[in-house]
């Protein structure tokens, strides 16, 4: 596939919470939330990036509830329950995606052969190469991390150039902007910023990932039309983390 002039970037993650599937403060998938979601993904598309999307579990089920003295799932089957949780999101997505055009392949990182291929990168990246949109799901297929782990992960073997963390709003804040509203909303930020001002923008264990290999992140607000496709084009939306002397590449 040849890429287009105005794109900046050829292969991306696009990390989607559960909670982008659902209604706003709501759990489960909604209809409307997906297609939605897909029409965004089939601009993109459209535009010649190769786009992977790591899909998260939030809406149904975080392993984390299920933490503590009392609880009556064990913790570590209850990140199960959550890596499974991505596979019901990752199928409806498909459907979804399908359903407007767009040729997909689900992978998943937990054994579900009935429903989608196992996780194995150079197939990851020969789909990609070939114009599917790939939806990786069940995390990275260990309990204790988060997809945003998995969508550092990924990004990593899967030479993204970027990962692209949707969020309904417009970038990292110095404080939760549904709360204060004098929260100050970045343009730029360093890694370390990010875990020095313990900033909620993904887990530590992914930041420190794209720390460590340079990866940079992208957040910005996927619920303003036309958001995924101009973040792949590299315009100027959200939040950038990444190590400060690339940022003139910004
Ligand atoms: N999970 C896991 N290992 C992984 C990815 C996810 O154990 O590699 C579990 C974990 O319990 C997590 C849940 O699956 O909370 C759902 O994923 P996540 O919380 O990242 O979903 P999101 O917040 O993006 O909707």
């Amino acid at each position: 596939m040849s890429e287009p002039a105005d794109l900046r970037y050829r292969r991306v993650i696009l990390k989607l919470s559960g909670e982008s599937l659902a209604e706003s403060g709501k759990r489960g998938i909604s209809g409307t939330e997906m297609a939605t979601i897909s029409g965004q993904i089939k601009l993109a598309h459209a535009s010649g990036c190769q786009i992977a999307v790591v899909n998260g579990g939030g809406n149904i089920l975080r392993g984390a509830q299920f933490s503590g003295a009392n609880a009556t799932v064990g913790e570590a089957t209850a990140h199960y329950m959550g890596m499974l949780a991505t596979v019901i999101n990752s199928l409806a997505l498909q459907d979804a995606l399908e359903a407007i055009g767009l040729p997909t392949r689900v992978m998943s990182a937990l054994p579900v052969d009935k429903v989608a291929e196992k996780f194995i990168r150079r197939r990851a990246i020969r789909h990609l190469e070939k114009g599917r949109v790939v939806i990786l799901s069940g995390g990275i297929g260990c309990p204790f991390v988060t997809t945003d782990t998995a969508a550092a992960q990924r990004a990593l073997e899967l030479d993204a150039d970027v990962i692209l963390k949707a969020t309904r709003v417009d970038g990292v804040y110095s404080d939760d902007p549904e709360i204060n509203p004098h929260a100050v909303l970045y343009d730029q930020l360093s890694y370390q910023d990010v875990l020095t001002k313990k900033l909620r923008v993904m887990d530590a264990t992914a930041i420190a990932l794209c720390n460590e290999h340079r990866k940079p992140i992208l957040v910005f607000n996927f619920k303003r039309e036309g958001n995924i496709v101009r973040a792949v084009r590299g315009e100027t939306v959200g939040t950038w983390i990444g190590q400060p002397s690339d940022s003139q590449t910004q």
